[in-house]
């Protein structure tokens, strides 16, 4: 379903991803663990096209994009990005919900504008994934009026509300408060039971990497460096630089 092709991606004179090959199946959920500075977020947000790479081809669904500065027949056009994004949806460390919208409008909001959906259609759809996250009854409050973890779970049923093929999170338990990791990780393991939901997650959270993932890989310096079943990779890492980095986190 994705599949990086030789992708590199440079900050300047920082070469954060260097020949960068990577695929995922569909429904297949996979957890990137690794050091700070590692390209982890980096590659999330390239595949949310949120950012431009230098060398190297990505394709999703599909739907291949080859960079703006490349000349081959997978330039990308704004409407082919669009294409691209419309089937990833993004969970992030901040929640970045909208402060002046309800929860029900929060999560209603884009079905309506972006994929047409009437406003009753976006509503009932808004309705079942609240149920889903819990919150059915905080549909009417305001962002400012949950906890972190609320917070959080509107953000991930937002984001399942555009019907995403891929669901990607980006340290979705760092910002909260310990007491509250839990109820959003056990939103997050139950969509790990969904069949067709492809997942890539980035967490610290090594014991929920263990028990939702279908593989681990484990990044340094822009590559990764090992990869496997979370098994092989936390009980026997063949790599030094894997055993270095768990003993650091474990
Ligand atoms: P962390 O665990 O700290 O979130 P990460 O593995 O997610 O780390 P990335 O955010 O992908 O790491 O960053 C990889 C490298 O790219 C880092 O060295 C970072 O400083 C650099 N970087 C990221 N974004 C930018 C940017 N907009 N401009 C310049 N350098 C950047
Ligand atoms: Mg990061």
């Amino acid at each position: 379903l994705i599949q990086f092709a030789g992708v590199t991606k440079r900050f300047g004179a920082l070469t954060v991803l260097d020949d960068f090959n990577f695929e995922v199946a569909p429904g297949e959920k996979v957890t990137l663990i690794g050091p700070s500075g590692s390209g982890k977020s980096t590659v999330l947000r390239i595949l949310m096209t949120l950012e431009p790479f230098q060398e190297g081809r990505l394709t999703l669904a599909g739907l291949s994009y080859q960079e703006p500065g490349g000349t081959g027949p997978f330039k990308a056009s704004e409407r082919h990005l669009r294409e691209i994004r419309s089937h990833v949806g993004m969970v992030f460390q901040s929640f970045n919900l909208f402060p002046h919208m309800s929860v029900m409008r929060n999560v209603a909001e884009a079905p309506v504008r972006v994929l047409g959906l009437s406003r009753d259609e976006a509503q009932a759809r808004a309705v079942d994934l609240l149920a889903m996250v819990g919150l059915a009854d905080k549909k009417d409050h305001f962002p400012s009026q949950l906890s972190g973890g609320q917070q959080q779970r509107v953000a991930i049923a937002r984001a399942l509300a555009m019907r995403p093929r891929v669901l990607l999170f980006d340290e979705p338990t760092s910002a909260l408060d310990p007491q509250l990791v839990g109820e959003v990780l056990a939103v997050i393991g139950d969509l790990a039971h969904e069949h067709d939901l492809t997942m890539l997650l980035v967490t610290h959270e090594m014991r929920f990497a263990r028990e939702v993932s279908d593989r681990v890989c484990f990044f340094d310096k822009g590559r990764i460096c090992e990869q496997g079943s979370p098994e092989a990779i936390f009980t026997a890492p063949s790599h030094p630089r894997t055993r270095e980095f768990l003993a650091s986190v474990l």
